[in-house]
Parts: C-alpha cells; structure tokens; sequence
C-alpha cells in the first residue's frame, strides 16, 4: 500500500498560510483521496495580516479585520496550536509543544513528516537607541498595535 505524504509547515503567518492555502488547492484531490496531508504548526489559531496593523492602531480599521482564522480558511489542513521548539531533518522529525502537552505534562509531541516548510517568521531587532527597550512597545501583534 502506497504510504500518506505528510506535508509539515512551521508558522501559520503570512508564508505558512499562504503555502498552505495554495498547496491545499493544488492537491485538493490528493487529499481527498487521503494521498497526502498537510498539518501546520502554529503558536495561535489565527493569521496576522501584519500591513494592516497601523490601521488597525489608527482605529481606520476594527482589528478582527487584521487576522485571518486559520482552520476556516485551512480547512483541509490539520492545524495544531503550539510551538515547534526543534527539528530533526535527518530523522525528519519535529518536536512540537502544545498547551495539551504542557498541562498533561508528557512531554513535547514528535511530528513526523517528509516534507516540511519552516515559516516561524523573524524577531525584530532591538536598535541600541536610549529608552527604546524600556518604554517602546512593538508593533508586530493585534495587542501590541491596539495597546
Ligand atoms: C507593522 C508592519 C507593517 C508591514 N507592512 C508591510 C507591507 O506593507 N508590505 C510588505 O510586503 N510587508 C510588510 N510587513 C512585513 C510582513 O508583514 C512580513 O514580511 C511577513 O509577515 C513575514 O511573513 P512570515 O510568514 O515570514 O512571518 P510572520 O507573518 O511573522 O509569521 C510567522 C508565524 O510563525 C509563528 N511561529 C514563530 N515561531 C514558531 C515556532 N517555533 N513554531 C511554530 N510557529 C512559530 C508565529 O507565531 C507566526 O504566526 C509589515 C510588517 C509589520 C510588522
């Protein structure tokens, strides 16, 4: 029996939901027919539409407009809410903690796949300018932009 492709992708942003949403569309008979799967590994159930985020801040826009839920629009993907915290491509393999694994304290899940797309985004350089790091706030989430 031929085996299920697992297709993994790391961050359900702007890069993880678009690959997702476009290879959803284009192997839309694969998964059906349960050929392949697509699972999408992400700390919040939602897309953040990042662009929008000063309208969001000047009150232009209501900021439920600035997110996408992702199990709506993915909905032929499995998405899981947590976190990869390590890759074993080698053994292609990823660890992945979940609010479920934190409180059942069993430890982090291993994810097999054979095929991964690692989208988890960057994290924003703090410039040495006085004060910043103490009264600046950062302007990379729908809470930050509305705070
Ligand atoms: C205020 C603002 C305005 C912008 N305006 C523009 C614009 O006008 N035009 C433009 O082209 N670009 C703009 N950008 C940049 C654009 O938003 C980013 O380039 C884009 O979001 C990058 O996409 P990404 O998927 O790499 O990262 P992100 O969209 O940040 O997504 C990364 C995702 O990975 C998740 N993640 C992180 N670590 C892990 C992990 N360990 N496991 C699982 N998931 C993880 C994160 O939670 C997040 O959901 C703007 C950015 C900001 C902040």
């Amino acid at each position: 029996m031929k085996e299920r492709a697992r297709i993994l992708v790391v961050g359900g942003g702007y890069v993880g939901m678009y690959t997702a949403l476009r290879l959803q569309r284009k192997l839309k008979q694969e998964l059906k027919r349960g050929d392949v799967e697509i699972t999408v590994v992400t700390p919040d159930p939602y897309m953040t539409y990042q662009p929008f985020l000063p309208e969001a801040a000047a009150g232009s826009i209501s900021p439920r407009h600035v997110v996408v839920p992702l199990r709506r629009v993915l909905d032929r993907c499995r998405v899981v809410i947590g976190e990869a915290t390590s890759i074993d491509h080698a053994k292609r393999t990823a660890t992945v903690a979940t609010l479920a694994t934190e409180e059942e304290g069993t430890g982090p899940d291993q994810l097999s796949y054979d095929e991964l797309v690692l989208a988890p985004g960057s994290v924003s350089r703090t410039l040495p300018i006085p004060g910043l790091a103490e009264f600046a706030i950062g302007f990379k989430t729908v809470e930050e932009a509305i705070g």
